[in-house]
């Protein structure tokens, strides 16, 4: 649009009062403060001030972002209110009788305030830009009073704006604000000087004298002073380094940032927006290149980095800023600001330059959350609130968004209600009949009909769908879980956590094909706009050298390090597992084995995460996992990403030169200091005495002793807490098996079991002990036939069709002669609330929810009523020609709510199975690993 066209637009009077055309012009920028003043001949006659209060009277004062006025006494607010606005709009040139609709028009605007920004008046005012134009006054010779077009152009928050209203691609491109200026500074020959060719504009009069006395003296602050910036070439091939800055009183800072960047002229550069928050001061510095205003004056919507095959394209500080930058550029935080008249500046360290970097990345956020950059990873989990440590996901992508300048993410939540139950008295169980009966009913259908209706549940369900959009309201990422929470906020953090999750792996591999993006999306219930999406991150792209550590496969494959290697320090017995909290101290330090330097990078005293959300790195946690509370560890790990190693240390040159020296690795020392048990655990010990656990595996020895097995196969032994038990004991058995899918869980097993056997007289009758890395769901021929099966506490941790799958498996395949099967009874979980300790985690903002029972562990798929386990256990027993008698441990069987864990014991009919049609057809796979073998020759 040319300027000339704005008179198109009919020019009508305006029929605004001047209040209204300050509130049009500046919105909530406009402060009106009316203040109550007494009539003034109180003052002549203070005596009676008291009796005889005179009329109120109103005064207004007005604060605009650059003036600011008050007006005199009127009997009425608003008449104050007109009154001040009247006296601004005067103060402002703008006379509203003839202020007419075309003002409005964006080029009027902008020529308007250009002529403003130009006026003597803005000159004395507090002001980013205004600082710009006194320097410019102390430029010298032919500079003198020229002020560079980028400083007007990006500088000023209203020049933006209307720039950005004349075309809204301008979000994009900024630099098209530089042509706007330009084109609306030449319309204004008579008030300022323009070059289009030298990107400066200045003004034409100069000054009354007294103004410019006035600012030289106020900004007269000592000699010259250094500010520490950031270099940044803009082949990736150079090292970034530091520079100094010699900014003095008396020149202007922005020569010598162009003298820096080999600029004779300050008009020469241009300044990005800030990076980083919006307040900040922190800008790239860059020379205005033939290409680029190439690319501002023709208008490019669609500029790709690569199109520029002339090599100046900066993928560095492209990232940095969100802007397309071409040539070397510097980086600092330097500028004048709405606060004081003198230049503002900080120092950049390099740690600051790397830190920004790592922060326009999901993971990188979460790790500068934590303060630990070498040994956070960002978790592949949310479990709860409570468990949680560093930012929370919802955060974390605020701040993502904020960082490439999305829209913030949109959160819409479902509440799935539920049909209100009884909780008092006699209808209880009546109630809970009825629920059963609409459970099974909805048996297929989703996570949130299995197992969370119950008798004491009131209220519904959380569903969290979250939409990333960009600036121009175009959708880049919408993730709608499947999952439901009780919890609003947790349903909120738990599609965040997705979407970071799966814009990480994208940040790890920006050269991820589409299919595999589309396919991990999938899985993590995202669908996006391809298009949207690379177009959000096209600056991005380039920045290879982000993709550090380890990717998604290296996350997953597990440490095979065997147990106790590298691990010094008694046993002291305690360990973690699934859902617990570790706390450790850790330094990490970068070491040249041919030299042995070392150099501390990170360290912490007191580092807590959850095992089992991979919240650390996963070489921490394997770790971790094989330790006791006050064992220490030593761990070694090549350098994958020189990036994070200089986020984190603080003497950037030093280390560099450590980098470069071929034999430099990372030596993690850490010690384990503390471990608090997952919820469940801690309930059962504090609840029960002697604890759950304990009643669970003594009530399996009681059978085991009654039946004189010899041969007991452990379903989802886990770290072999009912194993090692049992080898407290004098059994009959022989041969012991342990079955888990965890390997983690597995290595710990065997560590325990292999000491335990080794030195244990009471085990002395087991001749071999077995563990299988495998699921119980499916077929393996060497776990048929044993005399006795266990599987406690594991089927509510399947989906209940695998419970359901593991039934028919066992019974119908493996066929133990007898089967103790044990799980948590829902109806116990009132009990188990109301004692503080289940409730203590809550957070108060929460507490309103939790009245609504919850299951005893977030790893729970389900908990099931006495009737819903009866039905399931009855039900498979008469199939496989199996008896059925149920019992349980904690609280009794004859009160109500029944056991706190319920127990089946399943016993193998003398009659042969019938042939079972609907079972699917095995072949005999051994599907199962082992992980660990022991034999009695072996013992020592
Ligand atoms: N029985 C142990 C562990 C209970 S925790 C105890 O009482 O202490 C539940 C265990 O079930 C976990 O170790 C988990 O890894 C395991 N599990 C869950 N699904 C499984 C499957 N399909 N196959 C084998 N193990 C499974
Ligand atoms: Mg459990």
């Amino acid at each position: 649009m040319e300027i000339g066209e704005s008179t198109d637009v009919a020019v009508r009077k305006s029929a605004l009062t001047p209040k209204a055309i300050i509130y049009q012009k500046f919105g909530n920028e406009a402060c009106f403060k009316v203040e109550e003043v007494q009539e003034s001949n109180q003052n002549e006659c203070p005596g009676l001030a008291i009796v005889q209060r005179g009329p109120c009277l109103y005064r207004c004062s007005l604060q605009l972002p650059e003036i600011s006025v008050s007006s005199g006494t009127f009997k009425k607010k608003k008449e104050a209110e007109q009154s001040a606005s009247e006296l601004a709009l005067q103060k402002l040139g703008i006379d509203p009788a003839t202020y007419n609709i075309a003002e409005q028009d964006p080029w009027n605007a902008l020529v308007n305030r250009i002529k403003f920004l130009f006026s003597s008046e803005f000159l004395t005012t507090l002001h980013p830009l205004s600082g710009h134009l006194r320097a410019a006054l102390q430029r010298e010779g032919d500079l003198y009073g020229h002020v560079p077009v980028s400083v007007i152009a990006m500088l000023d928050p209203k020049i933006s704006n209307l720039s950005k209203s004349i075309d809204p691609k301008v979000e994009l491109h900024p630099y098209m604000a530089i042509s706007y200026v330009m084109k609306a500074a030449a319309g204004l020959s008579g008030i300022v000087d323009t070059s289009e060719k030298q990107l400066w504009v200045k003004r034409k009069n100069p000054y009354p004298l007294k103004i410019t006395d006035l600012d030289i003296q106020q900004s007269g602050s000592p000699g010259s002073c250094s500010v520490e910036a950031i270099y940044i070439p803009c082949s990736n091939g150079k090292i970034v380094y530091a520079v100094n800055l010699d900014v003095s009183s008396t020149g202007y800072y922005l020569d010598v940032v162009a003298n820096q960047l080999g600029l004779m002229d300050a008009s020469k550069v241009l300044i990005t927006r800030p990076i980083g928050r919006a307040s900040s001061e922190v800008r790239l510095y860059f020379a205005a290149s033939e290409t680029h205003m190439l690319e501002v004056s023709s208008d490019l919507s669609n500029t790709k980095p690569d199109m520029h095959s002339d090599g100046s394209y900066n993928t560095r500080s492209s990232c940095l800023s969100g802007e397309a930058i071409y040539g070397d550029a510097i980086l600092a935080s330097i500028g004048y600001t709405w606060k004081f008249k003198d230049l503002f500046h900080e120092d950049l360290s390099m740690q600051t330059y790397y830190r920004m970097l790592l922060n326009k990345v999901p993971s990188g956020v979460y790790k500068l959350s934590r303060g630990a950059i070498l040994a956070a990873d960002l978790p592949l989990a949310y479990t709860t609130r409570a468990n949680w440590r560093g930012s929370f996901p919802r955060e974390i992508l605020c701040t993502f968004c904020r960082q490439h300048r999305l829209s913030e993410p949109i959160y819409s939540t479902v509440s799935i209600s539920e049909a209100p139950s009884e909780t008092s008295g006699s209808h209880k169980k009546l109630k809970l009949r009825d629920s059963a009966v609409e459970e099974t009913e909805h048996a297929n259908g989703s996570i949130v009909a299995a197992g969370s209706k119950g008798v004491v549940e009131s209220g519904g369900t959380f569903r969290c769908e979250v939409k990333i959009y960009s600036k121009f309201q175009d959708l880049i990422i919408e993730c709608s879980p499947k999952e439901s929470y009780k919890k609003q906020s947790d349903s909120y953090q738990n599609a965040s956590l997705k979407v970071l999750i799966w814009l990480d792996a994208y940040f790890m591999n920006f050269n991820t094909p589409v299919e595999s993006l589309n396919s991990s999306a999938c899985e993590l219930d995202i669908k996006f706009n391809p298009t949207n999406f690379f177009k959000a991150f096209a600056l991005c792209r380039p920045i290879q050298s982000f993709s550090y550590g380890e990717t998604q496969e290296g996350r997953a494959d597990e440490s095979n390090a065997m147990p106790g290697q590298g691990i010094c320090g008694p046993d002291s017995g305690v360990s973690p597992s699934n859902g617990s909290i570790a706390c450790i101290s850790y330094s990490v330090m970068s070491v040249i084995k041919s030299t042995n330097t070392k150099e501390l990078l990170e360290s912490s005293d007191e580092f807590e995460f959850e095992i089992g959300s991979s919240s650390v790195l996963h070489q921490i946690e394997a770790a971790i996992l094989q330790m006791t509370v006050g064992q220490s560890a030593i761990l070694h790990m090549d350098v994958h990403s020189p990036e994070l190693i200089l986020a984190a240390a603080t003497d950037s040159e030093r280390i560099l030169s450590l980098l470069s020296s071929k034999d430099c690795c990372l030596e993690y020392a850490i010690t384990l200091c503390q471990v608090t048990e997952p919820l469940e655990d801690r309930m059962e010990q504090a609840l029960f005495s002697p604890p759950l656990s304990k009643q669970r595996v003594e009530y399996a020895v009681q059978h085991i002793r009654q039946t004189c097995a010899t041969t007991l196969v452990d379903f989802g032994c886990g770290s072999g807490s009912l194993l090692d038990s049992l080898l407290n004991y004098q059994t009959s058995l022989e041969k012991i098996v342990g079955v888990d899918i965890s390997h983690k869980s597995l290595v710990r097993a065997a560590k325990i079991l292999h000491s335990k056997l080794n030195a244990n007289e009471a085990s002395a009758g087991i001749k071999s002990a077995i563990l299988y890395d495998g699921s119980i769901t499916e077929f393996d021929p060497r776990l048929c036939r044993f005399d006795i099966g266990t599987c406690l506490e594991v089927i509510e941790h399947m989906e209940e069709d695998q419970a359901w799958l593991f039934g028919d498996v066992v019974l119908s395949y493996f066929c133990p002669k007898i089967l103790i099967v044990s799980t948590p009874n829902y109806e116990y979980n009132v009990i188990l609330q109301r004692s503080n300790l289940s409730n203590q985690e809550e957070d108060p903002e929460d507490k309103a929810q939790s009245q609504a029972c919850k299951f005893r562990n977030h790893d729970h798929k389900f908990e099931w009523t006495r009737e819903q386990f009866e039905q399931w256990a009855s039900d498979l027993a008469t199939k496989h020609n199996y008896s059925v008698e149920f019992s349980g441990v904690g609280g009794s069987g004859d009160m109500e709510p029944g056991f706190a864990s319920q127990i089946a014991v399943f016993r193998k009919g003398t009659t042969p199975t019938l042939a079972n049609d609907d079972l699917p057809v095995v072949v005999a796979d051994n599907h199962c690993s082992v992980v660990w073998e022991w034999n009695s020759g072996k013992r020592s």
